[in-house]
């Protein structure tokens, strides 16, 4: 099959340039895909461009290079738990080692468990082509299941977002149908901070599996805001979700991933709100 692997991203653009051509970078969602057989394509391997790798934080944003692997955010003990704890359930250490954060954004799977807690961090997405680099937030860069805003030419070189504030944390809850490496039913991410008063100040609160693509959900975001901690359990237990579209299938009925939207959702605000008080005891 026609394969290049450039070791530079200039060589990696101007090959895009030159006509269509399949990008990969881990493999794990390209290889697995029937209608991605590999021999069907001429191949952009972008695994060997470190340009694309690594993590760092300046004044306050986070960014990540699209070819950062699961493990290696896994191993950025600094990093927001909602990102890590998603990292930490993606696949097995095998698919961790090889499948990257920007891998995960560009397949753009309703349950890819990278979606959610970058959704609710604020992420932006850097896209590089030989025209320039374009910034998007993610949630405009993700379009419908297993569709992105990416054009022919471009590459995703890196994702972006604040670091949250001392005061805030973070919680990502995947709901599987069974144990072990396995991808998400549904899954739930919250950014949250609690005011002196005991109650919620603000939340950012995204649900993957339950719609086309994973969504922020921002009539919930304003319904607790303000509320004392005593009744966050009962919004979220009485409020409509109707911006979720949840599909029947064979794993898992509508109305079951619903229920699972909601138990995500209840138990991701409360592992925010424990850490809030185990910080609290501590100081
Ligand atoms: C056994 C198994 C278990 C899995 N479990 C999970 C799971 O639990 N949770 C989960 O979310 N996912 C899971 N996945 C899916 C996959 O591992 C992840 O989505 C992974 O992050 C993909 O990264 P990759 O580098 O391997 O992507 P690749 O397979 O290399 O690429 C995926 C897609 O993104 C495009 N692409 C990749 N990088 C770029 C870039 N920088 N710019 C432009 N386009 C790009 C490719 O063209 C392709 O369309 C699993 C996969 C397997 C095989």
């Amino acid at each position: 099959m026609p394969y290049l692997r450039p070791h530079t991203l200039d060589a990696a653009l101007a090959r895009l340039a030159e006509r269509p051509r399949r990008v990969l970078c881990g493999a794990t969602d390209c290889f697995a895909a029937p209608a991605l057989v590999p021999g069907r394509h001429e191949w952009v391997d972008i695994s060997g461009i470190d340009a694309l790798r690594g993590i760092v934080r300046q004044g306050g944003v986070v960014r990540i290079g699209a070819a950062t692997t699961w493990e290696a955010i896994t191993q950025a003990a600094w990093l927001p738990v909602a990102l890590r704890d998603a990292a930490a359930g993606v696949g097995s250490r095998q698919i961790r080692v090889q499948g990257t954060i920007g891998g995960n954004l560009c397949h753009a799977s309703p349950v890819a468990d990278g979606l959610p807690p970058l959704l609710s961090l604020d992420a932006n997405v850097e896209l590089a082509s030989v025209r320039g680099v374009r910034h998007l937030p993610l949630h405009d860069f993700v379009l419908g299941s297993h569709r992105t805003a990416l054009m022919a030419d471009e590459l995703l070189m890196a994702v972006t977002f604040p670091l949250p504030a001392a005061s805030e944390r973070t919680a990502f809850v995947k709901c599987t149908n069974r144990d072990g490496m396995v991808l998400a039913v549904v899954s739930a991410a919250v950014r949250l901070r609690m005011a002196d008063d005991d109650t919620l100040a603000i939340a950012a609160i995204s649900i993957g599996g339950a719609s086309e693509v994973p969504l922020r959900m921002p009539a919930l975001e304003a319904a607790l805001a303000g509320r004392p901690r005593r009744e966050l359990d009962a919004t979220v237990a009485d409020a409509s979700l109707a911006a979720l579209s949840p599909i029947d299938d064979c794993r898992a009925t509508a109305v079951h991933r619903m229920d699972l939207a909601r138990l995500a959702l209840a138990r991701a605000i409360s592992h925010c709100i424990e850490e809030s008080a185990h910080d609290d005891s501590a100081h």
